[in-house]
Parts: structure tokens; C-alpha cells; sequence
């Protein structure tokens, strides 16, 4: 199958999106090779995030975000029901706080209609019947809002491309590689270092895409976008929740308000907000949560929840947003770039795949592998 290579598909990385495509790409008969850097699967943003699985609302319509999560939602639901993969579809309100975010709202429901999505309109009344804890002028209900086990998620991604044939590789990073006539070589390091020349290679090595890019030699640097990196930080409600929603604020740049998460034990926790690093290689990111932070939070959420108590916040976990347009930019789409983008034969970079990119896996996955049989 891998004329003139070792091998046919190599996939860069074993986080939600690299286990999706090596899913998609050993279900079409690849032999497919996963190597990561980490010990095991999902150690990356996939591990750091919400794990909530997003209607479609906020994307620009076309977009590949948009399309991406719409179709990627139903997918994750079918997979979820038939291989046993913990979820719940909650929903979700979007409340708009003052008058001011009335406005916010509505081109927040437009949006949403243009992407296929339709949300209820909600008065203060419908919200409080709801969810009576909430404050805010009107809202918007999305009933497809779901929440999922990220992980389970991710496990049932490495057993199916498992089950295709697919192998992995832990605690062996990519360092660099080359373009070749019949593919691209790749060589990793780790305990026991290889050299690998497959004919295809996707990179999905989510806040080292860029990084990584720049270490393949004849893929021109134009190509590959800057990184940038803004943490999103999380504290926790140490009381049972008082809702049974979903609850999101009219976003802000860069991220989409700190919200109200829950967990499919029920409990609650807030965020992320949004911090952009002064750090310009991923491997320096500290992930602590600074308990200072927590004052903000109590400002933000008492917007729409009155109710948060003093105290009732702890720092709970960070992740950090792989993101290809800088502070005060407007934010771009996902980037997968193919040979027609590049001129790489065999090459798939995947840059910027932050939120939606959990519900979006498993129509990534497909995206590549499509372009994989071209
Ligand atoms: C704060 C936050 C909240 C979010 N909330 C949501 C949400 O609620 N819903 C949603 O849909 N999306 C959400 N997202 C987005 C979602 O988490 C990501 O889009 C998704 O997890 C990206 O997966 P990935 O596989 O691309 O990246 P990762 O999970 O980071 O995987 C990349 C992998 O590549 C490996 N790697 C890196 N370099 C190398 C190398 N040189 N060699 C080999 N391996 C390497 C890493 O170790 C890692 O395992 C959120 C993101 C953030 C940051």
C-alpha cells in the first residue's frame, strides 16, 4: 500500500482530533501509525477544556467551524449512544444580562439560524421557569447543548482505530521532518528514536502544530500560521449546583464568557476566562489557576447568577487555547492545510483548533481523511 514508503499515514499527535482522523483514516483501510509525545492518549487542550458539546451557534455561517460542529455534534451524539461514551444533552440559556446584550442575543439567535440552528426565544419569565436562579432581561434556550466524558470519548476513538489496524506510539514526539518525493520523512525521539517515511502525514499536535511545521523542511514558513496562546482558567462551585442548565453570558472577545458548566456528576464549575500569554513556545505555559483570578469571576457570574455567595469559588483547572490570531485580532477559522495550500505532497497541518474542536473530532476526522483519498 505505502509505494515507495515505510508506511502509508502517520498522524502527529493522540489528542481528540488525532484520535478522530486516525479513527476515520484506519476505518478506510490506512495503515496508520499515531505517534505522541505524551505517556498516553488526550494529555493535551482535550484534557483541559469544558467538554461541552456545542450546538453551532456563535460560527460564522460557511465557516469551517461552523460546518464542522454542526455536523460534528450529530456524529458525537450517534457515536456516544452506540459505543457507550457517557453524555447528557442538558441544553443550554444564553442570558442576556442588561438591555445592552439584548442586542448580542439576537444576533447571537441570527447567527445561529444561518448555521441550521434554531434557539427559542426566552422572556425573563420563560428563563426564571427555567432556571429561577437566573437574572437577565430575556435569554435563548439551545436544547442540542450537551456535555460529554471527554476522555471515555477519547478511549473509544483509540479502541475503534485499534480495532482498524491502526498503532500507536506514546512517549515518542515528532522533532522534524522533510519532504521527499514519496511522502514525508519523520523522525521521532523518546527512549528508542525512528526515522519514518510515510507517504501521508497530518499534524494534530494542537498547541505544537505551528511549532512542529516549522521543523519540516520544505514546507514554506509563510504557510504556518503564528502561534499565540490564551489560558482560560476554571474555579468551582463547592455546592451542589442549583441548575440544571447549561448557563453562558453574551461572549467576549476571544472566548465565550465564563459560563456555567456542569459535569455528568451534576457539579458545577465556571469558565473560562480569558488570558492571553506573553509566551511564545507552548512547552512554557504554566497552568496553574491563580486564586487572584477568582475576584473577577465573582464579578462576572454575579452579572446573571446574583446568588454566588463569597467563597463559594476554588481554583479548579486550566487549559489554554491554541490560537493562530493574536490578542486584538479577530479570531480565525480552523486552518487544515493540504498539499493544494502548501505543496507538500502528503502533508495535513492542522492549525488553530481550539473551541469547537471536541465536537467537531469526529467531522475532522472525515474532512482529512477526505482529503487523505484524493
Ligand atoms: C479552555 C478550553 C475550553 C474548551 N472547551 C471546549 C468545549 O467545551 N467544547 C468543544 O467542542 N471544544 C472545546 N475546546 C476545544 C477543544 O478542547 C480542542 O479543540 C481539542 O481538544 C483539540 O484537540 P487536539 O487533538 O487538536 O489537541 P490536543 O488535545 O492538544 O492534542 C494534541 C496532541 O499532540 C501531542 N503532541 C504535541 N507535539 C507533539 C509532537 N511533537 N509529537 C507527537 N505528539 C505531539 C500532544 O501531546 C497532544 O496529546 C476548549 C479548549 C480550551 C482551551
Amino acid at each position: 500500500m505505502a509505494k515507495g514508503a515505510d508506511i502509508d499515514t502517520l498522524v502527529v499527535g493522540a489528542g481528540v482530533v488525532g484520535l478522530a482522523i486516525a479513527r476515520a483514516l484506519a476505518a478506510r483501510g490506512h495503515e496508520t501509525v499515531v505517534v505522541e509525545a505524551a505517556r498516553g492518549i488526550g494529555q493535551g487542550v482535550s484534557s483541559r477544556n469544558s467538554e461541552v458539546v456545542h450546538g453551532g451557534l456563535y460560527y460564522p455561517a460557511g465557516s469551517l467551524r461552523a460546518r464542522l460542529c454542526v455536523e460534528g455534534r450529530e456524529k458525537l451524539y450517534a457515536f456516544c449512544r452506540s459505543h457507550g461514551v457517557p453524555h447528557a444533552q442538558p441544553g443550554k440559556i444564553i442570558v442576556a444580562a442588561n438591555e445592552a446584550q439584548r442586542a448580542q442575543a439576537l444576533g447571537i439567535r441570527e447567527r445561529a439560524r444561518l448555521n441550521g440552528v434554531d434557539l427559542a426565544l426566552l422572556s425573563r419569565e420563560d428563563m426564571q421557569a427555567m432556571e429561577p436562579e437566573i437574572e437577565g432581561v430575556m435569554g435563548l434556550h439551545s436544547p442540542l447543548t450537551g456535555i460529554v466524558d471527554s476522555h471515555a470519548l477519547m478511549l473509544a476513538l483509540q479502541g475503534e482505530a485499534e480495532r482498524h489496524g491502526a498503532a500507536f506510539a506514546f512517549g515518542a514526539p515528532a522533532l522534524a521532518g522533510r519532504a521527499r518525493p514519496e511522502g514525508v520523512e519523520m523522525s521521532c525521539g523518546g527512549g528508542a528514536p525512528f526515522t519514518l517515511l510515510a507517504r501521508r502525514v497530518v499534524l494534530a499536535a494542537g498547541l505544537s502544530s505551528p511549532r512542529l511545521a516549522r521543523m519540516i523542511e520544505g514546507l514554506p514558513q509563510a504557510n504556518v500560521p503564528r502561534a499565540s496562546f490564551a489560558k482560560g482558567s476554571y474555579f468551582a462551585l463547592a455546592r451542589p449546583s442549583p441548575f440544571s442548565r447549561l448557563v453562558y453570558p453574551a461572549p467576549e472577545p476571544g472566548g465565550l464568557g465564563v459560563h456555567i458548566t456542569l459535569d455528568l456528576a451534576g457539579r458545577a464549575r465556571f469558565g473560562p476566562d480569558v488570558e492571553w500569554l506573553d509566551v511564545t513556545d507552548e512547552r512554557d505555559i504554566d497552568y496553574t489557576v491563580d486564586p487572584r483570578r477568582a475576584e473577577a469571576f465573582y464579578d462576572a457570574v454575579r452579572r446573571y447568577w446574583p446568588g454566588l455567595r463569597d467563597g463559594e469559588l476554588t481554583p479548579d483547572y486550566a487549559g489554554v487555547r491554541p490560537k493562530i490570531s493574536a490578542r486584538g485580532e479577530p479570531q480565525r477559522d480552523f486552518v487544515i492545510h493540504g498539499p493544494q495550500d502548501h505543496g507538500v505532497a502528503g502533508l495535513v497541518c492542522l492549525y488553530g483548533i481550539e473551541s469547537p474542536g471536541l465536537t467537531s473530532s469526529l467531522a475532522i476526522g472525515d474532512y482529512v481523511a477526505g482529503m487523505a483519498s484524493r
